[in-house]
């Protein structure tokens, strides 16, 4: 792994190019800005991590300096940079609508859960795609071969797929640094956006979260809009699997610890705690962002001093707001009620030697932040939502006493990494109130065993390991890649394979029927072999040496009637039913239970709710066919109905099969792999061959692995060894094998 990567070079993609330009005195100067990602790129580059050993790193993104003073600063001799800088200079109108519109108009307050800001507005969306499209052609433009592109956030989310179109080789990681939300909000996005956002990120071999809940609503959505299932966090595509998975984004622990404890910040934290005195500090710092939730923490706050007069003038709230996202209105109104909230508590519950809350709004400088977190006795993090929270885990990282009490909203990513802090719904302002109490009274020595027991896990999972895992997990997803990625035969492949096949003493094959031996049609009743394909299995299961299958879906009767005449092997319902050469049917067995009974109300509420869809009941199976549906229709209906399924048969010993057009519910652990075990269990052979086009065959490629010659009917991502383009070519292949 480490050699393999250390020859690639790393193309990190962020919306903000973390770099600014500053010229003086008709010299120009690079300067890296304080943004979270690149000093925690930095630091894990710095330190040497394992898939640190990339031969060049380069940062794109867009510059907020002018083209011309980039020009001037090229023009002038300069040492090296940690990255090299590419940046891209948009059309400020554009950029605009691209960045206040769709991104922090449009996402930004959807994903965090305030669908009641969100502004509809299809030239906003055209600019994003205008925006993705112009990071595309950069990217295709400074590409090499075996470079790996690591995409971050939600203003970028169509350029995996803009890469993929034009280089189908390339290695391309996306993360998400907000939250994922549910499919319920998700789909509150027109359809087109929707499906361009999903089809977008969708590009990428990894995609990355903060946490286990964003994952499954990201998976979710995409069984919705798409229409495309995962197995293990895997999801396949036409041509690719792409993996999906959670990395919590650490904090740079080793910064942090060491700042606490260095000179200055030391000298900063004997300064506050003069002006404190005696009294308790409550610190908070966010962004100016609605979705922080200040207004609510502060009526907490009021509603805490009301409570507890016990607890006036021995402590005092520090707020710190961070200026964001001026121009756009709602930041600003947000701005103005935080204000007149302040006034309002001081003035209500002020004395001459006593002012309840500190606010600020402004910056502050990596040192002040420090020595605050140190001072605060209590930190009150407590946002709406938010993707991760950092603040929190900073708190944590720089408390070198091993006390402090964090409280933190339920819904910070942080939290599901922090089950010690005081966690609280931010928007009950009693609940609030009570926190704010049990933290102040909290006694030191359970301060100290909750603060210790978090730290040990931001160390164990640092920033560090966060980018090392994730660099490591996107070549790991590339290696896997190559190993499933499917192969159309070539005439060379099938020419050895006819080799094999002569040459070997005991031959096994087993053909699907639907799709492989028959084309699909609209009704399955209408799907009975034509007297080609009888004629052709009639020759087939005469040949010497040979033992034929055929496995299907399809139920025993049918079965029966079409092919029941041939001396072959006939498997039904997936392995549910079993009539071996010579033999009867054998039935596995349905235990009596009532499981249909569970099921089958479902199904009929479905059909009736969708024209044209039926219900098909087979001895341990029911199906739902949607084929002759309007496809839209179809596609939604069925989408719903695996949602109720997957809730329905939790805890049964069921399986819920996403087939071609059809919805199966069957006994779990009946499948046409267990199948072709069974009936290769006692049988030696040394040349097996198995074919078929649905997922349902995947089984089968999946339990024969590497024993045999496997090939999938159509294109997209497979488990088997072959591909051949459809089932024409299949009836082509056999009479081949059988000339
Ligand atoms: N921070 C900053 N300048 C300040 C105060 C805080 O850069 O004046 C940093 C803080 O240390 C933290 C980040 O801003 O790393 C805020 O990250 P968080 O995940 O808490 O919230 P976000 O602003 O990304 O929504």
């Amino acid at each position: 792994m480490m050699n393999e990567i250390s020859q690639q070079r790393l193309i990190l993609v962020s919306n903000r190019l973390p770099y600014q330009l500053q010229e003086k005195n008709n010299k120009v100067t690079l300067h890296q800005s304080d943004g979270g990602l690149v000093t925690a790129l930095k630091s894990y580059f710095e330190n040497g991590g394992e898939q640190s050993r990339v031969s060049e790193k380069i940062w794109l993104g867009s510059a907020d300096f002018p083209e011309r003073r980039w020009q001037k600063y090229l023009d002038q001799q300069h040492g090296e940079t940690d990255f090299k800088v590419e940046p891209l200079f948009v059309d400020a109108k554009v950029y605009n609508r691209f960045y206040n519109g769709f991104c922090n108009a449009t996402i930004w307050p959807l994903f965090h859960y305030f669908p009641s800001y969100v502004v509809y507005e299809e030239e906003s969306f055209r600019a994003y795609e205008i925006v993705n499209q112009f990071f595309a052609e950069k990217l295709i433009e400074i590409y090499k071969e075996g470079d790996v592109i690591w995409i971050h956030d939600y203003q970028l989310f169509l350029l995996p797929q803009l890469i993929r179109g034009k280089i189908p080789d390339a290695t391309i990681g996306f993360f998400l640094h907000i939250p994922f939300p549910s499919y319920e909000i998700f789909r509150l996005l027109h359809k087109d956006w929707k499906q361009k956002i999903t089809q977008g990120m969708l590009g990428a071999d990894l995609i990355g979260f903060h946490t286990h809940e964003y994952v499954q609503h990201f998976l979710k959505t995409v069984r919705m809009v798409l229409g495309v299932d995962h197995q293990y966090r895997s999801i396949e595509t036409q041509n690719r699997s792409v993996r999906v998975d959670l990395f919590p984004l650490g904090v740079d622990y080793k910064k942090f610890s060491e700042q606490a404890r260095s000179e200055k910040v030391l000298n900063w934290r004997s300064e506050i705690k003069e002006s404190f005195g005696d009294r308790k500090m409550i610190f908070s710092v966010d962004r100016l962002d609605y979705t922080k939730g200040v207004t609510h923490r502060l009526i907490g706050f009021e509603r805490f001093l009301h409570r507890h007069p016990e607890w006036h003038e021995k402590v005092v709230f520090v707020m710190v707001v961070v200026p964001s996202r001026q121009i756009i209105s709602k930041y600003n109104e947000r701005r103005k009620l935080i204000e007149e909230y302040v006034g309002r508590i001081n003035g209500k519950y002020s004395s001459l030697q006593w002012q309840p809350l500190i606010y600020r709004y402004s910056h502050l400088a990596f040192d002040e932040l420090s020595a605050l977190y140190q001072c605060a006795n209590v930190a009150l993090i407590t946002p709406l939502r938010d993707g991760m929270n950092l603040v929190a885990k900073e708190y944590i990282a720089s408390r070198v006493n091993g006390d402090g009490v964090l409280i933190l909203s339920e819904l910070a990513g942080a939290a599901s990494e922090m089950g010690e802090a005081l966690l609280v719904n931010p928007m009950d302002e009693e609940e609030l109130s009570t926190a704010i109490h049990e933290a102040l009274t909290m006694s030191q020595e359970e301060q100290c065993l909750k603060v210790q027991l978090m730290q040990k896990r931001l160390i164990d999972y640092d920033v560090n390991h966060w980018v090392e895992d994730f660099l490591f997990q996107l070549a790991d997803v590339k290696k896997q890649q190559e190993l499933e990625g499917a192969k159309f035969l070539s005439k060379t492949l099938i020419n050895n394979i006819l080799q094999e096949y002569n040459s070997a003493s005991s031959r096994h094959v087993f053909l699907d029927y639907d799709g492989t031996l028959v084309p699909l049609v609209r009704h399955p009743s209408m799907a009975h072999p034509s007297s080609d394909v009888l004629e052709l299995l009639t020759r087939f299961s005469q040949c010497e040496r040979t033992v034929l299958t055929i496995i299907s879906g399809r139920d025993s009767r049918i079965l029966n009637e079409w092919l029941g005449h041939l001396p072959l092997n006939l498997v039904a319902e997936h392995g549910a039913a079993v009539r071996e050469i010579g033999h009867s049917w054998i039935f596995e067995n349905d235990d009596g239970d009532n499981w249909k009974a569970a099921i089958r109300p479902t199904l009929e509420l479905f059909t009736k709710r969708c024209p044209g869809s039926f219900v098909e009941e087979k001895n341990l199976t029911l199906t739902w066919h949607y084929r002759n549906v309007e496809r839209d229709l179809g596609f939604i209906r069925s989408r719903e109905l695996l949602d109720n399924l997957y809730h329905l048969i939790r805890n049964a010993h069921l399986h819920v099969i996403d087939g071609n057009k059809v919805i199966e519910v069957r006994i779990a652990g009946i499948d046409k792999g267990a199948a072709v075990k069974k009936i290769l269990a006692d049988q030696p052979t040394d040349f097996i061959l198995a074919i078929g086009d649905d997922r349902t065959d995947e089984d089968m490629f999946r339990a024969l692995s590497d024993k045999a010659v496997t090939i999938k009917v159509g294109s997209g991502h497979t488990q088997a060894k072959y591909s051949l383009h459809n089932q024409a070519e299949v009836i082509h292949f056999l009479n081949q094998l059988i000339q």
